[in-house]
């Protein structure tokens, strides 16, 4: 049964997120169609009819998490680009590999990525950037089928530069004006607000260097019209800081003011190489960080000042960013990550508790989406947009703080149930809207096909015999 009319989870360990962040033991949550009816203690709630009643027992009971950053395609591409050094991962590999997309390559990279997301609890992403080759529109039926609450970004640029290296982009993953603007609009039309209102469609703009000022400011006015989103990758490389500088005389946070990209609409990936002024402005105009721990460790990108930017103001979610440089879709693990490496970053194990970690992924993911008074915690009038982690398991026993435990020790392949929008998309850890066998039977002859068009040989450095 995927869509009940009526749900009570019962005799779980509720983690509201409300303003008090109550946490009810033995708790219950109510959902009435698409709806969080009632929050509340087992005893108070046990007499609600229900067509489907979860027992919770051992398990955490909490929104869904919020992935800020995720490239669908790269799932596809997962571990196609390990220890090597940027500049080769971008230009040997990945963009390589995005560049031979071709047929169903990304909707099938798109459905592998979110089974992997519903499995380890995501119930809301925004895609940061989606190249024409790799097919909008199956993308957004897939989300629609597939049941999770997503952003869609479309890729937004008009040249093939990447920070200070000009033409550095390869041929198959280059796009124009004119056809990047085209197809957001007609994306747009096909399916903002679409999928019972789980579809949104956002601008994706290229990194600098792929975006001239006249197009940053012709998609800030067009957002503005649409009333939709924006998302970018920002100071990720030290090159960013460079190129604004030597060709802007300006920091990123200046030229992204004078572009207008600084607003509550905006999420920007990574922001590492930011210096105060820098926070203060993000702060000021609201505009969203995406943290994502694993990818800047992995390509030794640096690490973001989360705990100073939580410090100044600026609102902090957590992502999990692509294949090639996490590699996984895990948010869960992105919480331990994020909870971890700050401490070790400013010599404080106070910076970062386990509580912070859950709110920028939960609240924190949701007020990047612009949907704050909606989703991201367990309160009557929300969307029920809920997640059952089974806490009863070798690696989280015992399980004296579950808060703590979740972040410190937490996996995502622990959750049991995730329901969005009122619908079950999996239950005792079993999805229910795809086909787990088919997507990793589609994803591993799609993920051959690839690498033999794109001419990439992916081997260990070890002699395989
Ligand atoms: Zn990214």
């Amino acid at each position: 049964m995927v869509s009940p009319e009526s749900i009570l989870i019962k005799n779980g360990y509720v983690i509201t997120l409300d303003s008090k962040r109550r946490i009810f033991q033995n708790g219950s949550v109510y959902i009435k169609n698409k709806w969080i009816a009632e929050v509340g203690k087992s005893d108070a709630l046990s007499s609600r009819n229900a067509e489907l009643v979860l027992d919770a027992r051992g398990m955490i009971v909490m929104p869904g998490l919020v992935d800020t950053h995720v490239h669908l395609a790269q799932a596809l591409i997962r571990g196609c680009a390990d220890d090597v050094s940027l500049v080769d991962w971008l230009k040997k590999y990945v963009w390589v590999l995005q560049g031979n997309f071709e047929g169903d390559d990304g909707k099938v990279s798109a459905e592998l990525c979110m089974a992997e997301m519903i499995r380890t609890g995501t119930t809301s992403f925004i895609e940061c950037m989606i190249h024409s080759r790799y097919g909008f529109d199956k993308i957004a039926k897939a989300v629609e089928q597939v049941g999770m609450r997503a952003a869609l970004s479309k890729i937004i640029m008009d040249s093939t530069g990447y920070a200070d290296s000009s033409d550095i982009m390869y041929p198959g993953m280059i796009e124009d004006h004119d056809a990047c603007l085209d197809e957001t609009d007609r994306m747009y039309n096909k399916w903002h607000g679409k999928a019972d209102g789980r579809l949104e469609v956002w601008y994706g703009l290229r990194s600098l260097g792929a975006v001239s000022p006249d197009l940053f400011k012709e998609v800030v006015q067009l957002s503005e019209e649409k009333e939709t989103h924006m998302t970018m990758h920002l100071g990720e490389i030290v090159d960013d800081v460079r190129y604004v500088r030597d060709n802007f005389n300006q920091t990123l946070t200046e030229f992204a003011e004078e572009m207008g990209l600084l607003t509550p609409r905006m999420v920007f990936a990574h922001g590492i190489h930011l210096d105060d002024n820098d926070l203060t402005r993000l702060a000021k105009y609201r505009a969203n960080i995406a943290h994502c721990p694993s990818s800047n460790l992995k390509l030794a990108s640096g690490f973001a000042r989360i705990p100073d930017m939580l410090e100044a103001g600026v609102p902090v979610s957590i992502a999990c960013d692509g294949g090639p440089s996490n590699n996984t879709y895990d948010m869960i693990r992105e919480m331990r990550l994020a909870a971890l490496i700050h401490k070790a970053k400013v010599s404080n194990p106070l910076v970062v508790p386990a509580e912070t970690a859950i709110e920028m992924a939960t609240l924190g993911g949701a007020v990047a989406m612009g949907l704050d008074n909606m989703v991201g915690s367990l309160e009557t009038g929300k969307l029920a947009d809920i997640i059952l982690v089974n806490m009863r398991e070798i690696g989280l026993t015992p399980n004296s703080n579950p808060v703590s435990n979740l972040v410190y020790a937490g996996i995502g392949h622990a959750v049991d149930t995730v329901i969005v929008n009122g619908r079950l998309l999996m239950n005792g850890k079993k999805l229910l809207t795809l086909n787990e066998d088919q997507v990793i039977d589609n994803a591993i002859e799609h993920s051959r096909a690839l690498l033999e068009r794109s001419g990439v040989d992916i081997q260990p450095k070890w002699p395989v015999q």
